[in-house]
């Protein structure tokens, strides 16, 4: 995937860094979304090779955690298309395992197996809905009947089989959870303690910004600011999903891009989901299962989850959260300049 450079180095000068403007900044685009790397204070005078770094990694990581590219989860995908077993990398190995266990917690709501629904959805394209109408019901049932879910397939010392020609693996609930993750251990192991990784978003924070937390916007989903903002612990990430960035209208139905694997059909109750946790992987899952989850299961799934700090905007725009999000939400505006 191509990545594109576009804000650059941004010199800390007193005044900024006494307002607790992060030091340094970098952004670029990979994945089909912008990422931020924040570094704070006076961490590094040289902070181009941290960010080389991470840029490196993440274009990987779109390489060959995306499904639709030409990386190391293609070459899976085809394998098990073909009837053959497909000798994974350690990296691919652990997050499949991930994926497989959070998908169990989850019920099946997250479900990274579900790649040919998505395919099916258009979703998987740049821009969806350009095909214009939804797939027949006789289409989803048919692929609901046959080799789909990440149950199909089977893991044992990195050797991926399945037991049917499938399923088509889909890992965009859960890479940018991952690549987050993986960004954030690179700074560490770089001798940065105080960061940011922000992929459009969905981010990740160590210590602290200057004087201050890292502080994230939570997005109205149905209206231009933000419901508030959020102090981040070291280590925390936020992750939210939602029905508001992909997603193409028909016939005045929106549908969006997070599928509920029961049904086949995108999710219609849920505007948005967001979730506070301890790692960008099982923020990034649980947000995609919370999505599917609806109005009567979403609080009982977050307990099996074990994510404690979730809200939830249902499509009609009411925002309901646990109580612990709420003892952490300010109503503070957040002063993106
Ligand atoms: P997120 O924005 O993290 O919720 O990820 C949404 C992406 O995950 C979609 O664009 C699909 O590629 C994929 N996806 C859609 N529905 C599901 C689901 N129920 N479980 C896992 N992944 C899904
Ligand atoms: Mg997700």
């Amino acid at each position: 995937m191509m990545a594109r450079w576009t804000v650059l180095l941004v010199a800390c000068v007193l005044a900024s860094c006494e307002a607790d403007r992060p030091a340094w900044q970098y952004g670029f685009s990979v994945m089909g979304t912008e990422v931020s790397v924040l570094i704070a204070g006076a961490e590094t005078r040289d902070p181009a090779p941290h960010f080389a770094a991470v840029e490196a990694r993440l274009e990987q990581i779109g390489r060959d955690f995306y499904a639709w590219a030409d990386g190391e989860l293609a070459d899976l995908n085809r394998a098990l298309a073909e009837g053959r077993s497909f000798q994974a990398s350690a990296d691919m190995a652990g997050l499949l395992a991930q994926a497989q266990n959070l998908s169990r917690l989850s019920g099946g709501a997250f479900d990274p197996g579900i790649g040919a629904l998505v395919e099916l959805w258009g979703f998987h394209q740049p821009r969806p809905g350009v095909a214009g109408t939804p797939p027949t019901d006789e289409q989803i049932a048919a692929l609901l009947e046959g080799c789909i879910g990440i149950v199909r397939i089977s893991l044992r010392s990195r050797q991926v089989a399945s037991d049917c020609r499938g399923p088509l693996i889909d890992l965009g609930g859960i890479a940018k959870g991952f690549a987050v993750d993986e960004a954030m251990s690179l700074l560490r192991a770089g001798g940065i303690a105080n960061a940011m990784i922000d992929a459009g978003g969905d981010l990740r924070a160590m210590g602290r910004n200057g004087r201050r937390a890292w502080r994230v916007g939570i997005q109205d989903p149905r209206g231009e600011g933000v419901l508030g903002s959020i102090a981040l612990a070291s280590g925390e990430a936020a992750f939210t999903s939602g029905d508001y960035a992909r997603y193409f209208t028909h016939e005045e139905v929106r549908y969006a891009h997070v599928i509920d694997p029961a049904t086949g059909y995108p999710v219609t109750h849920t505007a948005s989901v967001t979730v506070l946790g301890g790692r960008g992987i099982a923020a990034d899952a649980a947000s995609t299962a919370l999505m599917v989850a609806g109005p009567e299961q979403w609080r009982s799934m977050a307990e099996r989850l074990g994510t404690r700090a979730v809200l939830r905007v249902d499509a009609e725009g009411s925002v309901d959260m646990t109580r612990i999000f709420g003892g952490r939400l300010e109503a503070v505006p957040v002063v993106t300049d």
